[in-house]
């Protein structure tokens, strides 16, 4: 029971870009423009409708609220809070909400810009949203975080509905955050069953194979290129950066496989052991001293700066934690042969082209961590049937999804010469034109 808090490095924001100077009225949103790079790259690929450009330019509609809690000590306190429906051709729109301190409109609305590609990509009847708290969920108490979890859905539950936009957990709102937000929708709706928040508790509507969906979708499409990218699982090693809910089971997943994980790390610093370490034995550590640092390896244990990991020399690198982790300033030091983006962004525009250069293999973000999402769907099916899968069954369907997507982008990297992240993009872009022009556009 309690709260499990996840630990995640670098709490370093993006820094500040220049604006689109299409926009000049608009707020400075740098890190939605620079995102969008890679649909404009996509359209023109595509030779696509320009009417698909215009609609994806800007995210739907993005709502912002004050959230006014009540604290232990009795004082009141405001926490500034977003949720944005980026786009919804396909489908209602879905993601999760991310509490924490750096949350701003920008991040948010990238966040859901990013959440309609990888929907598509997975081939989910699903647009793209997300929310956040800008909030340190470490300086809560448990009743707190409580307060903030149902105040998030009173403020807008008028803009959630299984058919229109549909939460999940994110960076920090795991586990007891979803399930006082699902009791809460419930409460506000009448429904015993809130069909219109995902990665629910699996007493509470929630589906097998949620938890570790994410890590598993990462791991099966590295799986299915292993063999493409020259990757032998008991030679390669493995450096992991984060160790929340995708970080561990990650590890978890790729070590049980034969990889050798030779690095982790969290918010507190980093931990290297050229002889590897069994994740299990490092949770073990971490649940009893609140840390990795300390954690036993199985040779030459050492702690390492989070920036060290980034730069160890290793063929897979698995950045799970925040966006911007490697940019301009560390690309020439990164060593990894293979990315396996599993958190949202960790590669910055710049860096991501200058590597892709170099003949690193990055598998992106929107392709790579889509199992969650895929899974979250499984959930909202089986809501809605009323009939619940067994874990075998989710697991193939995830299987299938993570190796048809991972093969069609790799098919476009080599026929059409483009990197993963451009292949991805254009393989989401294609469905979501369609979806676009299916509505009717002028020749
Ligand atoms: N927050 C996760 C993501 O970024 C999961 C979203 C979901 O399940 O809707 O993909």
């Amino acid at each position: 029971g309690g709260i499990t808090r996840f630990a995640f490095p670098f709490l370093a924001g993006y820094r500040a870009m220049t604006q689109d100077t299409t926009a000049p009225d608009m707020p400075p949103l740098p890190m939605l423009d620079k995102a969008r790079a890679n649909l404009r790259a996509a359209c023109d690929r595509l030779n696509i409708h320009p009417d698909v450009f215009e609609e994806l330019k800007w995210p739907r509609e993005t709502l912002s609220a004050s959230l006014l809690i009540r604290m232990d000590d009795g004082s009141r306190r405001a926490f500034k809070a977003w949720r944005c429906r980026y786009n919804d051709r396909r489908g209602p729109t879905k993601g999760g909400v991310r509490f924490h301190p750096n949350v701003s409109l920008d991040e948010v609305e990238t966040l859901a810009f990013w959440m309609t590609f990888k929907c598509a990509v997975a081939n989910l009847p699903f647009g793209g949203g997300k929310g956040g708290v800008c909030v340190d969920t470490k300086a809560l108490s448990a009743s707190e975080l409580e307060r903030l979890s149902r105040a998030y859905i009173e403020a807008f539950a008028p803009f959630v509905g299984p058919d229109r936009d549909i939460l999940a957990p994110d960076m920090y709102t795991n586990g007891i955050v979803i399930a006082w937000m699902a009791d809460e929708y419930s409460a506000i709706t009448g429904a015993p069953l809130p069909n219109a928040i995902t990665g629910k508790p699996l007493a509470f509507g929630g589906t097998v194979g949620r938890t570790d969906a994410t890590a598993r979708g990462g791991f099966f499409a590295l799986r299915y290129l292993q063999g493409s990218l020259g990757l032998d699982p008991n030679k390669a090693t493995v450096a992991i950066q984060g160790f929340g809910n995708v970080g561990y089971h990650c590890a978890k997943l790729l070590h049980a496989d034969g990889y050798r994980i030779v690095a982790l790390s969290d918010s507190r610093g980093a931990i290297h052991d050229p002889d590897g370490f069994d994740p299990l034995a490092v949770m073990e550590h971490k649940h009893k001293t609140g840390t990795l640092l300390g954690a036993p390896g199985h040779g030459q244990t050492r702690e390492i700066g989070n920036d060290e990991l980034l730069e160890l020399e290793c063929d897979v690198l698995v950045p799970a934690a925040l966006e911007r982790q490697i940019t301009p300033e560390n690309q020439a030091r990164i060593k990894a042969r293979v990315i396996l983006e599993m958190a949202n962004g960790p590669v910055s525009p710049a860096a991501d082209v200058w590597l892709a250069e170099q003949g690193t293999v990055i598998i992106p973000d929107i392709l790579a961590n889509s199992g969650g999402v895929t899974v979250s769907h499984l959930e909202w099916v089986q809501n809605r049937s009323g009939f619940y899968w067994d874990a075998s069954r989710v697991r193939d369907h995830l299987r299938n999804v993570m190796e048809t997507e991972t093969q069609a982008v790799w098919t476009l990297h080599n026929e059409m010469g483009l990197s993963m992240r451009e292949a991805a993009y254009v393989h989401g872009l294609r469905r979501i034109a369609e979806a676009v022009e299916a509505r009717g556009t002028q020749a």
